[in-house]
């Protein structure tokens, strides 16, 4: 819910300032959002208004250690801009390239940090969105206009982990700290560490504590897949020695990545058991043929049933080879004075334990939606594309892949974006909803995403919150980017799925 104690609204007397876009956040999307407005619609007008005191998003909000990104930065980095890098990148160095992309298309100016919105309208008599946003310095209240929106907030709340309440928490005398609520001041050397969760973030967190920690636990109720190998990409390193200018490395290196990625995709769903055996494998190559990985490292699902993980170099597994690090594979039972006792009764005694549970889902940036007076009900709506939806006017809305990197996505989103706002202006249109066409009427309306498809625990828990998918490309997040970036330039403006007025 929006924190109403920022929702004051400003009176009628105050000043309300108009663009004709208005992106939500300074994370990768929104950053991209305005480099792609930047050069595709340079006569639009834009605000960037984002409630931190600076761009990033994920990789300025998450500060645990070792964070880094769990997908490659040739396809998790913009397509306009070379990664220069190794692969799998830290949030610094994430941050540093986001950072260049702002300079060197002096997108700095239209961006205003400590602008926390709360309140968005929409009036179809104006057209217009009407904003509400607090200016978190100086708890002024301000209204903005903007003809298109576009939300670029991400998909979790950020600085509130999800937390699961075990019982008897209270009891422990340690420390209990979530992985998005990273204490500056945690000085774990030394000290007996439990990590409860198994996903990419308990992974990274393991590895970056292990040589300084006495001991880290990974409390685990079931397994993930991880994928391991070396953190840089041969063909990039070949190119490079070659001199060859690094727009043509980071093309190519993005094109042979995505054809492997597909690839491998392919055979997850062709041949699950194989590609088992090879992820396994690799692990076993690490931890040795004594090791139990058939209870610690074989997921009950199929590879990529939720997201996979990269794992560079190894440096969980040779954690663990090291003795730094280990693995318990059971369900808590209840805290205790010293640590956690177990279902199965084993006592694991900590100093810290990091609870790296994942996220709270969260849709729309906690921002409360009214269109022409009513409440928005996100959940009813039926999404086309994952980017716009029914009822919702001039508006579009960036949710990347799971199984690509999600800037993929922002991209073709951009590119879109910009050809819509052209075509209305081309048109003379102001504004632009979608709507289930006379052919869609029969349509069988389900929940965003098929849970037999992809599963990951935040999105289980959150999935009412989300807007509905058809049964057809259109009208549906169809989570391949390999079908979307020949669909979506080729996206006619003038279907019937898009209403103009
Ligand atoms: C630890 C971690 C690692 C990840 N690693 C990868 C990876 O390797 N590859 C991958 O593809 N994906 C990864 N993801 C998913 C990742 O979140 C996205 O890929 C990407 O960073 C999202 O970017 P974004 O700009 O869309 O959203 P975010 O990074 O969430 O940024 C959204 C911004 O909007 C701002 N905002 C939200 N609401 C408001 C509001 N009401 N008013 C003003 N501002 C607002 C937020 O403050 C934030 O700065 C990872 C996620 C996490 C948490």
């Amino acid at each position: 819910m929006p924190d109403t104690a920022l929702l004051h609204r400003p009176d009628a007397a105050q000043q309300t300032e108009h663009f004709d876009v208005l992106i939500v956040g300074a994370g990768i999307s929104g950053v991209g959002a305005a480099y792609h407005l930047t050069t595709q619609c340079p006569e639009k007008s834009y605000v960037v208004l984002e409630t931190e005191e600076t761009f990033g998003g994920t990789w300025w909000t998450h500060k645990y250690p070792g964070i880094r990104s769990d997908s490659d930065l040739h396809t998790f980095g913009y397509r306009f801009k070379p990664w220069i890098g190794a692969p799998i990148a830290t949030a610094d160095e994430i941050r540093k390239y986001m950072g260049d992309v702002i300079t060197e298309n002096d997108l700095g100016r239209h961006i205003r940090y400590q602008h926390r919105i709360n309140h968005a309208a929409w009036d179809s008599q104006t057209k217009l969105w009407t904003l509400e946003a607090t200016n978190k310095v100086t708890g002024q209240a301000l209204r903005f206009t903007c003809s298109f929106l576009y939300m670029c907030q991400g998909y979790y709340r950020h600085r509130q982990g999800y937390m699961p309440q075990w019982p008897n928490m209270e009891a422990f005398q340690g420390r209990i700290v979530h992985s998005e609520e990273w204490p500056e001041d945690l000085d774990y050397s030394g000290k007996r560490v439990i990590v409860i969760g198994s996903g990419a973030t308990a992974a990274t967190i393991i590895p970056a504590m292990a040589g300084k920690a006495a001991h880290v636990t990974m409390l685990q109720r079931s397994p993930t897949f991880f994928r391991t190998g070396r953190n840089a990409i041969e063909l990039a390193e070949e190119l490079r020695t070659l001199g060859v200018a690094e727009e043509w490395v980071h093309e190519i290196t993005r094109r042979k990545i995505l054809f492997e990625q597909d690839k491998f995709t392919r055979r997850t769903f062709a041949e699950p058991e194989k590609v088992k055996g090879e992820l396994l494998g690799a692990v076993r190559n690490y931890l040795g043929p004594d090791y139990d990985i058939a209870t610690h490292f074989t997921p009950s699902y199929r590879p990529w049933r939720q997201r996979l993980a990269f794992i560079p170099d190894g440096d969980l597994f040779q954690g663990i080879a090291q003795g730094k690090a280990s693995v318990v594979t059971d369900e808590i039972e209840r805290f205790t004075d010293k640590g956690i006792l177990t279902k199965s009764g084993q006592e694991l005694e900590a100093d810290i334990i990091v609870a790296a549970t994942g996220f709270h889902l969260n849709v729309l940036g906690d921002i409360a939606f009214e269109i022409d007076g009513k409440p928005l009900a996100f959940h009813d709506t039926v999404t086309y594309r994952g980017m716009m939806f029914t009822g919702i006017p001039n508006m579009a809305w960036v949710f990347g892949y799971f199984r690509a990197s999600w800037t993929l996505r922002a991209d073709l989103v951009g590119d879109f974006v910009c050809r819509l706002l052209k075509h209305m202006d081309a048109t003379g249109k102001k504004q632009v909803e979608v709507a289930l066409r006379e052919e869609d009427h029969n349509m069988p309306i389900l929940p965003w995403i098929d849970p037999e498809n992809f599963n990951p625990g935040y999105l289980m828990r959150g999935m009412h919150l989300l807007p509905k998918r058809g049964d057809k490309p259109e009208w549906q997040h169809n989570q391949d980017y390999w079908a979307e970036k020949d669909e979506f330039p080729a996206i006619q403006l003038t279907d019937a799925a898009f209403k103009y007025a």
